[in-house]
């Protein structure tokens, strides 16, 4: 069985105090018996601090890394760094650094060669455009963002989760319908299936992501294919990511 995970995407959102008190928020909101996985991906420069005051069960990724491990490479921090920090996990393949900065395909796996590397586990993200979803390209789209794992082996994926994301999901407020979300993930186990076993697709989690909130998670939970969310704007507020950690069962 896949692990259930509700990953928070803060983005470049919040001052630094505003950082600490949503993750104190979290830490006295979320049970301590809370079996599904609860990552939080702050802003890099608050990481550090952020694990320092970090007691509970609450894990701590990065949203962005070079692949590299040290150098001169001006700006950039590496898997290993992030690492030695304390981050357990990194996001890889988000949509707005495939479109904003432009990461290709390629660097997209050399950064997951890098994460693996340094022993942090990996939420590749994957999605398709309104156009790809509107002219029914949508499923070749994520076939072919999924390739970039044909070559990793079964320790490797031990390590992977999968976020779909359709990008016109993605903060607009407009949320996959439960049917959509469910189909698409039905479609990602089925090429997991193929590409590798039936035994690992059924292991690697697979979470939904596009302007899911305390309203519509608990449908879209309840997908038999749906192993969690990774929250945006919704994980900004405690009560409201609270509200989505309680609908994963
Ligand atoms: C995201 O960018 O990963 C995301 C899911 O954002 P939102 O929930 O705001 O749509």
């Amino acid at each position: 069985m896949a692990n259930k995970i509700i990953a928070a995407n803060w983005k470049m959102n919040l001052m630094r105090d505003e950082a600490v008190s949503l993750l104190e928020g979290l830490k006295n909101g979320i049970p301590e018996n809370e079996k599904a996985d609860i990552v939080i991906f702050p802003p890099s420069i608050y990481i550090s601090d952020l694990i320092s005051i970090n007691d509970s069960q609450i894990e701590v990724g990065a949203q962005n890394f070079y692949f590299e491990n040290k150098g001169a490479f001006t700006g950039e921090v590496s898997a290993i760094q992030l690492k030695d920090m304390g981050c357990t996990h990194v996001l890889i393949g988000h949509s707005e650094r495939r479109e904003l900065f432009d990461e290709s395909n390629e660097l997209l796996f050399k950064k997951i060669k890098s994460a693996l590397h340094a022993n942090i586990k990996i939420i590749y993200c994957c999605g398709e455009s309104l156009q790809e979803r509107e002219d029914g390209s949508h499923l070749m789209k994520i076939q072919s963002q999924l390739e970039i794992l044909n070559s990793l082996t079964n320790n490797e994926l031990n390590s992977i989760s999968i976020a779909y994301e359709p990008i016109w999901a993605i903060g607009t407020g407009l949320t996959a319908t439960p049917l959509q979300a469910e189909e698409m993930h039905a479609f990602i186990r089925r090429v997991l299936i193929d590409t590798f076993s039936k035994e690992l697709a059924s292991e690697i989690s697979i979470l939904y992501g596009g302007s899911c909130n305390e309203n519509n998670a608990n449908e879209l939970f309840n997908c038999p294919n749906i192993d969690g969310g990774l929250i945006g704007g919704a994980s900004l507020k405690v009560d409201s990511f609270l509200k989505i950690v309680d609908s994963i069962k």
